[in-house]
């Protein structure tokens, strides 16, 4: 369960293809050409996907000089072993955002323009007399119960989810 948050995860990262070269591959530092070569994934891909990972905490690089071309190496290493940390963060992240989103759906009534234009707050409608500020049709009351349960069950589920990794640790 836990290797199919990581795998989703990593998914929405880097995509199929990185996933794919994450899995393939080899162990150790190597150029970001030898990757490419060694899981048959297109440099641009290879690049793209270390450069996403490094930015996550999820592989190094180092550079070394050529000593003969005096050109400059990249030496890529993947390393997911900080992935459970990262997942931490980016849950408590999310719960974080859902959290105050919830508030604000709690805390507020909303009125949507007819029309579709969006949703405003009561004293936003009650300024422009219930008009939409952008097109001029009705602002109708919103009743939101059914978004604040939504958001509440997306809440409790991560919650859960949370203690569960923390549990495991
Ligand atoms: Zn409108």
């Amino acid at each position: 369960m836990k290797d199919a948050v990581a795998r989703a995860y990593l998914t929405k990262l880097i995509g199929e293809d990185g996933l794919t070269m994450v899995n393939k591959a080899p162990k150790g530092e190597m150029p970001d050409e030898k990757v490419a070569e060694s899981t048959g994934i297109a440099l641009n891909t290879v690049r793209r996907a270390l450069y996403i990972l490094y930015e996550n905490g999820l592989a190094s690089y180092r550079r070394e000089r050529d000593k003969d071309s005096g050109w400059l190496t990249y030496l890529w290493q993947i390393d997911l072993s900080n992935i459970y940390d990262v997942l931490d963060v980016e849950m408590q992240k999310l719960l974080k955002n859902l959290q105050k989103r919830l508030e604000a759906e709690k805390d507020n009534m909303f009125y949507a323009c007819a029309d579709g234009c969006g949703r405003f707050l009561f004293t936003l409608a009650a300024e422009t007399n219930f008009v939409c500020p952008i097109c001029g049709a009705t602002l109708e009351y919103q009743d939101n119960t059914e978004l604040v349960k939504a958001l509440e069950n997306r809440v409790n589920k991560i919650q859960k989810c949370v203690c569960a990794t923390q549990g495991a640790q």
